[in-house]
Order: C-alpha cells, then sequence, then structure tokens
C-alpha cells in the first residue's frame, strides 16, 4: 500500500486490511499473499483471520484528499486509487464493519478516483453499501473485474454490466492479467449486445519467476486493441510477459495506456 506505486494504470494503492482466499486462476501466484509471508503471514485462505491495519494506515486517503489541490495541479487530473491491493473489498471472510469502513472513507475521499478491482463480482450486490444501491452510487467509484478465461468473461461480464446498468456505476473495466489465452471481448465493448458495455481494458502478461509457466501471445492484446478502438473503448498495455518486464520490452504499436472518460496514463 502506499502514496505511490509501480502499477502503471494507478497512482496510489489502498489497503484498510490484508488478507484474502484464491478464487480463479488469476490467484495462483499472488503477489499480495508473497508479500503477506515475508511479513509474517497467516492472513491467506479460508478461515484465515484478515490483518486489519492500523488507523493512520486506514486513514491515508483523507491525506490524499487534502492534498488534492497539489496532486491535480501537479498532474493536471485527480488522484487514481487502486483498492485493494493487498485482498478484495468483497472477500466474505472479512467482518462487514471492516468493509463498510472502508467504502465510508471511500465515499467521503471525493477527490480521488477510485478504481475498486475484485475478482469476487458476485458479492457486489450484497456488499456494496445500501445508499450504494439506491441511485447514490459516487460518481468518483469505478469498478474493474479480473478476468484471464473466456470461461470467467462469459461468468463475470454479463454481470459486471448489469451492476453498472442498476446502480449507475460510472466506468466498468476488465484487468487481463496474467493474460493466459485468447478471449474474444467484442459481446462485452458493444452497446448493442447487453445495453451498455466495458469502459476499460487493462491487458498484462505474467511476472516474477513462474513468468514461462502460461502461454502468452502479444497477438492477443492486439487484436483486444483493435476491438477496443473499434468500440470506442480505453485500452491500457500494462507489460509483456517477463520476469522483471519494463517499459521499453513494450513493442511501439502495443505502447497504448488509455484510462476511462478519456483520460490518459
Ligand atoms: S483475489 Fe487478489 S488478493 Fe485475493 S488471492 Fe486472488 S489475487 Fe490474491
Amino acid at each position: 500500500m502506499g502514496a505511490t506505486t509501480g502499477i502503471k494504470w494507478t497512482d496510489s494503492t489502498y489497503n484498510s486490511w490484508w488478507g484474502c482466499t484464491k478464487v480463479g486462476p488469476a490467484c495462483d501466484d499472488c503477489y499480495a499473499e508473497g508479500t503477506d509471508k515475508r511479513a509474517g503471514g497467516g492472513h491467506w485462505g479460508h478461515g484465515a483471520e484478515r490483518r486489519l491495519l492500523s488507523e493512520k494506515a486506514r486513514n491515508e486517503p483523507f491525506r490524499w484528499q487534502r492534498q488534492a489541490d497539489a496532486f491535480e495541479a501537479e498532474y493536471a487530473r485527480r488522484r487514481r486509487v487502486f483498492t485493494l491491493s493487498m485482498g478484495d473489498l468483497f472477500d466474505n471472510e472479512v467482518p462487514s464493519r471492516w468493509r463498510s469502513d472502508h467504502m465510508h472513507t471511500m465515499e467521503m475521499c471525493d477527490r480521488l478516483d477510485w478504481q475498486v478491482c475484485t475478482k469476487r463480482v458476485s458479492n457486489l450486490s450484497k456488499m456494496s453499501l445500501p445508499g450504494w444501491k439506491k441511485g447514490g452510487w459516487p460518481k468518483h467509484i469505478g469498478v474493474l473485474v479480473t478476468v484471464v478465461t473466456q470461461k470467467e468473461a462469459e461468468r463475470d461480464l454479463p454481470r459486471l454490466l448489469d451492476l453498472k446498468t442498476a446502480y449507475n456505476i460510472p466506468w466498468v473495466g476488465v484487468s487481463n492479467e496474467p493474460a493466459q489465452e485468447w478471449i474474444d471481448w467484442s459481446p462485452f465493448l458493444d452497446w448493442t449486445v447487453y445495453g451498455t458495455a466495458l469502459d476499460w481494458l487493462i491487458f498484462g502478461g505474467k511476472s516474477g519467476g513462474n513468468w514461462k509457466d502460461r502461454p502468452f501471445s502479444l497477438d492477443w492484446a492486439r487484436e483486444a486493441r483493435q476491438q477496443c478502438t473499434f468500440f470506442g473503448t480505453a485500452f491500457f498495455f500494462k507489460q509483456v510477459a517477463a520476469f522483471r518486464p519494463t517499459d521499453d520490452m513494450i513493442p511501439a504499436d502495443l505502447l497504448v495506456r488509455q484510462c476511462p472518460l478519456g483520460g490518459r496514463a
């Protein structure tokens, strides 16, 4: 967690707790679990108690909110905050009080553009604050779902698009990381299919010591980028598959880093 991060599509990360349970193929080499293990561990898996962070850490967004004028003067845009990077906002095993406090913090810090990233979109409806579901979804909070297989896309993206319409979520997107097979995104980018569409697609290859364990092709990214261009969706190429990916490994035609609502990285 921190005011700065190496994750290219955001400015800062925010966690009020650590801990999670693996729920799909994108969780296999969860970097957050590795970070937790290095700090003593014990907060991953069914039945493992999650770790509530200190009050000072939990209040960090209020500091960023107070600094919003200076941030916007420097970057000519609002600060983007990814949450949670060390767990999942819609984790069933998190005490509901922690989650509601976390959501109230997000709601109050309205000078920040929040990027909720979840692998549990099916819990969003039952776990979001009641006011958000009754026409009050905050306009500074968007939702990203991680999808790495065609099967997950077909299961989760229709749900996400239904929620976008039902709660008037300002933008929704998909994080395709680590990319490991070709996925046809077109039904979810085309407004005529579900009455609304994804606003953002982030593509990224696997990194770290096991980066060769999964198939990877830059052609998947090229095709996804073409589909996004055709339907007017923001596309963001995060990284190639490599042990330590760097921007100079990205082919020039794929170095595209757009953000939803017309923003650029
Ligand atoms: S949902 Fe995210 S934090 Fe939780 S185990 Fe999977 S990759 Fe890790």
